[in-house]
C-alpha cells in the first residue's frame, strides 16, 4: 500500500498534488512519500514481531537519499552498506555505527579501515582473502572486527540474472562447501571476532521457498559450526523480498516472510540481522514525468516521448523491468503506447506497446513503483545532468536532492593546458 492516490482526478503524493510539484521544482523529478516509508518500515518490523533479537539495517544502495534514510533510521532502521560512500552516508543521517552493516565482495583496504575507524556493527566477509586483510588491519589497532562470513548456499532464487547472487557462480559469499574450512581459518585470527554467518540469494524474489532453502542450508551450517567448537551468536538473512511493479500483482507479505523466518529460525538461538530494501522503498516513490511529445509510429503503436530517460531510471533499459505509467491527470480515454525517453538509443524505452492513459504534449506521468534502484542507478548519459528528488509529508515537500545541471557536470571536467 502506498500514499499516491488520486483526488477529484489529479494525482497526489500525500497531501501534495503532483502538478504542484513538477511546477515548482521542474521534471523529471523523484518524488517519494515518508508516510509510506513509515508505513513500510512499520509493517516489516511487526512482520519480525515473533524474532526476538534482531537489527533491520536498510539496504542503502536501493535509496541512498539522506532524508529517505534519515526517516528509515527514526523507524529504529540501521543500515547495510556497499561502500565506504554509503557508509558515510548512512553516519550523515543519523544511523548509530554499531547498527551499520558492511557488505560487498569488493571492499578495499581503505574502506576496511573507514569501518574500523567508525566502529560500525558488523562486517560481512565475502572471502578467506577479505578476512585476512580484515583480520590484519583490525589487528594493527589492538582490535577484533565484528564479523560474520556470507555464505553462497548455491540456492536459485528465480529472479532476473543480473540481481541473482546465491547460485554457485555468482561472485559472492563463500561457497557452502568451503564454509567449514573457511569458518575455521578465520575464526582462529586474532584481529577478528567471528561470530556467525550471513546469506542473500538475490533481489525482487517473488517465491518464499528459494528464501526457506537457503536459511534451512544456513540453520544446518549453523549446526555443523557449533558442533566444531565454534561460537555462532549472529546469523544475516539478508534482504530480497520482491514488491509488485504491476497492479493487481502479488507478493509474499513481510507478515508471511516474518512467520517462515520465525519458523526455520526458532532454534537457532542467534540474533538476527536483515536487509530490506526494495520491500521498504520501492513503493514509497514514483518518478514524475512531462510528456515532451506524441510522434506517430512507424507501423507501430505512438511514441510517447517523456522528459524522463533510462539515464534517470535505468531498471527497464537494465533489466527489462516492468513500471507501471499512469497520467497524472487522466481523461478516462485510454491508448496504446511505446514510452520512450529522448536518450539517443533504443534502450531508452521504458515500455513498449503498453496500454495507458492517453496523453498529450505537456500533460504530466507517473512511473509507479520507483522508490528502490531509481534515483540511486542516475548516470548524466547524454549530458541530462542527475534528476532532483523530493520527500512528501503531508501537505508539505522538500527538495532533498537538487538537480545538477549538465553545467555543473561539466564544471568537474578541464582540458589540459597541453591540448
Ligand atoms: C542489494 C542487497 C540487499 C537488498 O536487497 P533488496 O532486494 O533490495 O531487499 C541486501 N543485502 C545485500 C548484501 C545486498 O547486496
Amino acid at each position: 500500500m502506498d500514499h499516491f492516490a488520486y483526488r477529484d482526478g489529479v494525482l497526489f503524493a500525500e497531501d501534495v498534488p503532483l502538478p504542484l510539484i513538477a511546477e515548482e521544482v521542474g521534471t523529471p523529478v523523484y518524488v517519494y512519500s515518508r508516510a509510506t516509508l513509515e508505513r513500510h518500515a512499520r509493517v516489516f518490523t511487526e512482520g519480525l514481531a515473533d524474532v526476538p533479537k534482531k537489527l533491520i539495517a536498510f539496504a542503502v544502495k536501493s535509496n541512498p537519499n539522506l532524508a529517505v534514510l534519515n526517516v528509515l533510521q527514526r523507524a529504529g532502521f540501521g543500515a547495510d552498506v556497499v561502500s565506504g560512500g554509503e557508509l558515510r552516508r548512512a553516519l550523515a543521517a543519523g544511523m548509530a555505527p554499531e547498527m551499520i552493516v558492511f557488505s560487498g565482495v569488493g571492499k578495499t583496504r581503505a574502506e576496511l579501515q573507514l569501518g574500523l575507524d567508525e566502529r560500525i556493527g558488523q562486517f560481512n566477509i565475502e572471502s578467506r582473502e577479505e578476512g585476512r586483510e580484515l583480520a590484519e588491519l583490525a589487528a594493527e589497532r589492538g582490535e577484533r572486527a565484528p564479523a560474520c562470513l556470507r555464505i553462497n548456499p548455491d540456492v536459485d532464487a528465480k529472479t532476473h540474472a543480473k540481481i541473482s547472487t546465491g547460485k554457485a557462480e555468482n561472485k559472492f559469499g563463500i561457497p557452502l562447501v568451503h564454509a567449514r574450512e573457511a569458518y575455521a581459518e578465520l575464526a582462529a585470527l586474532e584481529g577478528l571476532d567471528l561470530r556467525g554467518v550471513a546469506v542473500h540469494i538475490g533481489s525482487q524474489l517473488s517465491d518464499l521457498e528459494p528464501l526457506e532453502t537457503a536459511f534451512g542450508k544456513i540453520g544446518e551450517l549453523v549446526e555443523d559450526l557449533r558442533a566444531a567448537g565454534h561460537t555462532v551468536t549472529h546469523v544475516d538473512l539478508g534482504g530480497g523480498l520482491g514488491v509488485p511493479y504491476k497492479a493487481g500483482e502479488t507478493m509474499p507479505s513481510p507478515a508471511e516472510y516474518g512467520e517462515m523466518v520465525a519458523r526455520v529460525t526458532r532454534d537457532w538461538g542467534v540474533h538476527l540481522t536483515f536487509e530490506p530494501g526494495r520491500v521498504i522503498a520501492g513503493n514509497a516513490g514514483v518518478l514524475l514525468t512531462r510528456v515532451v511529445r506524441v510522434k506517430r509510429g512507424g507501423n507501430g503503436p505512438p511514441f510517447v516521448i517523456v522528459d524522463a530517460a533510462m539515464n534517470d531510471l535505468a531498471r527497464p533499459a537494465l533489466y527489462g523491468a516492468w513500471h507501471d505509467f499512469d497520467a497524472v491527470e487522466p481523461t478516462g480515454e485510454r491508448m496504446t503506447a511505446n514510452i520512450v525517453g529522448p536518450i539517443c538509443e533504443t534502450g531508452d524505452t521504458f515500455a513498449r506497446d503498453r496500454e495507458c492513459d492517453a496523453l498529450q504534449s505537456g500533460d504530466l506521468a507517473v512511473f509507479r513503483t520507483a522508490g528502490a534502484y531509481g534515483a540511486t542507478m542516475a548516470s548524466s548519459y547524454n549530458s541530462r545532468g542527475f534528476v532532483a528528488e523530493v520527500l512528501v509529508d503531508g501537505d508539505r515537500y522538500a527538495v532533498v536532492a537538487d538537480r545538477i545541471d549538465a553545467g555543473a557536470i561539466m564544471d568537474a571536467e578541464r582540458v589540459p593546458d597541453w591540448l
